[in-house]
C-alpha cells in the first residue's frame, strides 16, 4: 500500500510541475500584460530604505514605453503593459549557488518557487510576471550579482542600485530580466561575459563590425571589440534582437 501511496504522490508532484511549465510557455500578447515589482532593501540600509520610499509608476515609464515600442515593431501592434510597483519585501530572494551545476539550478529554481509562493498575497492579484528588486546603496557595493530569472518561470530576482543617477541603467537590468521571465536566452558567452557574434549584436550587419553602438538586449553588453565592450547607460543604447524577440512570442 506505501508504495501505491508514494506513486500516487509522486504522479501528483510531476502533474503540478507539468501543468505549471505549460502554463508558464504561454503568454497572450494581446491581453495586457501585469508585470509586478516588489521593492526589497537588501543591505538593510537606510539611504537604500529612502530610495525605495521615494520610487514611483514614472521611474518605469521608459520600461513601458521600451517594450511598447519594440512589441510593435515585431507583432505589428503593441502589447499593453501596465507596470506596478507592489508591497516591499523583507525578505530577499534565495541566491543561486556559487558552483553552478544542474542539480544546484533545479534546487535553487524550487526554492525560488517556494519563495515566490509564500511571499505571494491574494491583494497582488494574478500578475503575468513578478520581479523581486534588490536594492544596494552604490556607496557599499560597487559591483552587484548577476541577476537571475525563471526562464519562462514568470519570476525574476533583479539586483539594483539604489540612487536615481543609475536608474536609466536599472531598467536595462530590469526588461534584460523580463524577457528571460518570458521566455528569452542569455546571448553573451558565460565564461567572459562577451556578448556571442551575431545573435548577440544589435548590428551584427555594421560595416566596420566595431565598435558597435548599442547592446542587444540579451546580449547585454555593446561590444567595442572582439575582446571588448561595455555596459549600456540606458534603454536607448539597446534593442531587442529577431532571436530574442522570437523567444517570448513576438514572431510567428
Ligand atoms: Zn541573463
Amino acid at each position: 500500500m506505501w508504495k501505491n501511496i508514494r506513486v500516487a504522490i509522486l504522479l501528483a508532484i510531476l502533474l503540478v510541475v507539468a501543468i505549471n511549465a505549460y502554463r508558464d510557455q504561454n503568454q497572450d500578447w494581446n491581453r495586457p500584460v501585469h508585470i509586478l515589482l516588489h521593492p526589497i532593501n537588501a543591505d538593510g540600509r537606510a539611504s537604500t530604505q529612502q530610495y525605495i520610499q521615494q520610487l514611483q509608476q514614472d521611474d518605469f515609464a521608459e520600461v513601458k514605453h521600451y517594450l511598447e515600442k519594440n512589441s510593435q515593431q515585431y507583432r505589428g501592434q503593441s502589447s499593453y503593459f501596465i507596470i506596478q510597483i507592489g508591497r516591499e519585501l523583507q525578505q530577499t530572494p534565495p541566491k543561486m549557488a556559487e558552483q553552478p551545476s544542474i542539480l544546484n539550478n533545479i534546487v535553487w529554481s524550487l526554492k525560488f518557487r517556494f519563495y515566490a509562493w509564500q511571499q505571494h498575497q491574494s491583494k497582488d492579484g494574478s500578475p503575468s510576471l513578478t520581479l523581486y528588486l534588490n536594492y544596494y546603496d552604490p556607496k557599499q557595493r560597487r559591483e552587484l550579482k548577476h541577476s537571475t530569472a525563471l526562464e519562462r518561470g514568470r519570476i525574476g530576482s533583479v539586483n539594483l542600485f539604489a540612487s536615481p543617477k543609475q536608474a536609466a541603467q536599472n531598467n536595462v537590468v530590469l526588461v534584460h530580466e523580463l524577457l528571460h521571465g518570458f521566455g528569452a536566452t542569455d546571448k553573451y558567452n558565460l565564461s567572459n561575459g562577451e556578448p556571442i557574434f551575431p545573435a548577440g549584436y544589435a548590428q551584427a550587419d555594421r560595416q566596420p563590425l566595431y565598435p558597435q553602438i548599442q547592446a542587444e538586449i540579451m546580449g547585454g553588453r555593446i561590444p567595442l571589440s572582439a575582446v571588448q565592450s561595455k555596459m549600456p547607460n540606458d534603454l536607448n543604447e539597446t534593442m531587442i534582437g529577431v532571436l530574442t524577440a522570437t523567444e517570448v512570442g513576438w514572431v510567428k
